[in-house]
C-alpha cells in the first residue's frame, strides 16, 4: 500500500524527476476526484490507473472513499493490486470540498464521455471549482465515462471549453478541445429540447 502525504508531492522542484511528477499529478486527481462528492461511500471514479504491466495501460479505475474525521482518503485499482491512503491533502489546492453538499444536484442527467473528452476536462485551466467537481466526479463506466450535471452546470461547463478552446495555441490540444465542445454541446441540446412549434 503506498501511504503518502500529498504536502510532500506539492511544489515540486522543476527539475524533479518524471515519476515523482506523474506520482503527483495521479496523487491531485485522486484527491480532487474524492473531494468533489460526499464523504463516507466509496464509489469508482473515471481516474484511470497509472499503471503499465507489460507496457500496457493497466484497464483499472480509481476506485475512492473519503473519510473526514480523521480525513484520510483511501484510493485503489479496480483491476491491478495499486492502492494507497492520501494525508495532508485538506486545505491544498485539490481539495474540493464544498460547503454543504458537494453531490450532483437533483435534476442532473448522466452523460456518457469517452476517456479522451474527459482527460481533455480535466487539462482545462481556466475552470472554476463548481465546474471542477462537475468533471472529477466523472464515473466509470462500461464505454468510458459518465457526467453528471444539470443543465446550468453543464452550460457553464460548455462556456468554459469554448474559452479554452479559442485562446488554444497548440493545434492538437485544440482539436481535442473542440471535440470535448461537439460532444457536450450536442448534450445540452438533448437536455433542452426546443420549445413545441405555435400553431
Ligand atoms: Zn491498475
Amino acid at each position: 500500500m503506498f501511504v503518502s502525504d500529498l504536502r510532500h508531492f506539492l511544489d515540486l522542484p522543476d527539475d524533479a524527476p518524471g515519476p515523482a511528477r506523474k506520482m503527483a499529478d495521479h496523487l491531485s486527481n485522486i484527491v480532487r476526484a474524492a473531494t468533489a462528492v460526499p464523504a463516507g461511500a466509496s464509489w469508482v471514479s473515471a481516474l484511470p490507473c497509472r499503471r503499465r504491466p507489460e507496457r500496457r495501460p493497466c484497464p483499472g479505475r480509481m476506485s475512492l472513499c473519503r473519510l473526514d474525521v480523521p480525513a484520510r482518503i483511501e484510493w485503489h485499482c479496480t483491476t491491478c493490486d495499486d492502492d494507497g491512503v492520501i494525508s495532508g491533502w485538506e486545505g491544498s489546492h485539490f481539495d474540493l470540498r464544498a460547503p454543504g453538499s458537494a453531490a450532483a444536484p437533483p435534476s442532473a442527467v448522466e452523460i456518457p464521455v469517452s476517456d479522451e473528452v474527459l482527460a481533455a476536462l480535466r487539462d482545462l485551466l481556466l475552470l472554476d471549482a463548481a465546474c471542477e467537481r462537475l468533471v472529477y466526479r466523472a464515473r466509470a463506466s462500461e464505454a468510458g465515462a459518465v457526467l453528471t450535471a444539470d443543465e446550468a452546470g453543464l452550460e457553464e461547463l460548455v462556456g468554459f471549453v469554448a474559452a479554452e478552446a479559442n485562446h488554444e495555441p497548440n493545434r492538437r490540444r485544440q482539436q481535442r478541445l473542440d471535440h470535448a465542445y461537439e460532444v457536450l454541446s450536442d448534450a445540452l441540446e438533448a437536455m433542452s429540447p426546443s420549445p413545441p412549434r405555435e400553431h
